[in-house]
């Protein structure tokens, strides 16, 4: 494989290039160039490094699909350019941004790692310089024949590089502020960098990288809870144009017995809106046939969204559901593994 000892590194805003706005002292997003002051060493980084910065930049609470997009036009409009793709991004949806991506980056060869900071860069304690610079690392290296040696949608964070799409905020002021709870590390990052390259895409080097830019976001999310009434889940799965629920479930996928549930959730499903099932832990897997409660909703048509992460699971179903009308189809997408999402 060819390679272009290059790095193109995608700035979309999050704590890691914010400061202090004086007069109400929130943290505000600030320019990159501001950024590159901050971080000297960034002159001596081996690989050369290409920076493409937002306009605007970005607190991440306020990303969405048209931003994933824009993502997805600016790697693949430069693929050939760069041995590897690094997006500074905010912590909050980082998750989720890593999740699209692994769906609308189709068959990507290249390593695309996303990574942030819990303090700014001009912070004393900052988090953010080994973050950045190990992340650049980390983006071009390689094989002996030139393939890299992590080419999917990756996070890194804290030491660790972990699969995007597995990944979830788990910590809101650590520096271990992410985690891939059913999915090993891909790389633990010490004094050497260790791979594990069994827990590692492997795409078609031969075939192209296919971008997808649509996404279908009409999709909800609800969670069960112990008293939870029939009219406010009457309300949601009724909503107009809605065509999937992400329904966060009790233990191993287990949802009360009472009737009206069932028949509102058959009903749901048998007039086309695809309902997943995904668990309120945050590991393990939904097993709808372990528990009676489970085997019910089976029953009524529920899919299960086995071990995904809710980020996973939403941003698939959206990238599924631009792509396909036939609710079979996304049904049976759901329980394939697309960008190593799910263990089957
Ligand atoms: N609010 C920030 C963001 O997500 C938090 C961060 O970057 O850690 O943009």
């Amino acid at each position: 494989m060819k390679r272009t000892e290059k790095v193109l590194l995608i700035y979309t805003g999050g704590t890691i290039g914010m400061g202090r706005n004086p007069e109400t002292g929130a943290l505000e997003p600030l320019d990159l160039t501001h950024l590159v002051n901050l971080l000297p060493e960034f002159h001596y980084i081996r690989t050369g490094v290409d920076v493409y910065q937002f306009e605007p930049i970005i607190d991440s609470s306020d990303m969405n699909p048209e931003l994933w997009a824009q993502l997805v036009r600016i790697i693949s409009e430069r693929y050939e350019l760069y041995d590897g793709f690094v997006i500074l991004h905010g912590t909050d949806t980082m998750a989720y941004t890593a999740s699209a991506l692994s769906f609308m980056l189709e068959n990507l060869t290249k390593p695309v790692i996303l990574t942030g900071s819990q303090l700014p860069l001009g912070q004393l304690r900052t988090d953010g310089k080994e973050n950045l610079l190990t992340s650049i690392e980390l983006a071009s290296q390689h094989n002996p024949d030139g393939t890299p040696i992590a080419p999917e949608v990756s996070i890194y964070f804290n030491g660790a590089l972990l699969r995007g799409n597995r990944s979830t905020k788990q910590n809101a002021d650590g520096f271990d502020a992410f985690d891939s709870f059913n999915y090993p590390h891909l790389c633990d990052s010490g004094v050497n960098f260790t791979f594990h390259r069994h827990n590692i895409l492997k795409p078609d080097f031969s075939k192209p990288m296919t971008p997808h830019l649509e996404m279908d976001c009409n999709i909800i999310v609800f969670s069960l809870f112990p008293g939870i009434q029939e009219p406010a889940v009457k309300h949601v799965l009724e909503a107009p144009g809605l065509r999937s629920i992400v329904m966060r479930t009790y233990g191993s996928g287990n949802a009360p017995h009472a009737p009206w549930m069932t028949k509102l959730l058959k009903e749901a499903s048998a007039s086309g809106v695809c309902i997943v099932n995904i668990s309120q832990c945050i590991s393990g897997s939904v097993e709808m046939s372990r528990y009676d409660t489970g085997y019910q909703l089976q029953d009524a048509g529920v899919v299960s969204g086995l071990d995904s992460t809710v980020e996973a699971a939403i941003a698939k179903l959206m990238h599924l559901q631009a792509r396909y009308d036939d609710y079979a189809i996304i049904r049976k997408m759901m329980t394939m593994s697309l960008a190593g999402e799910i263990t089957i």
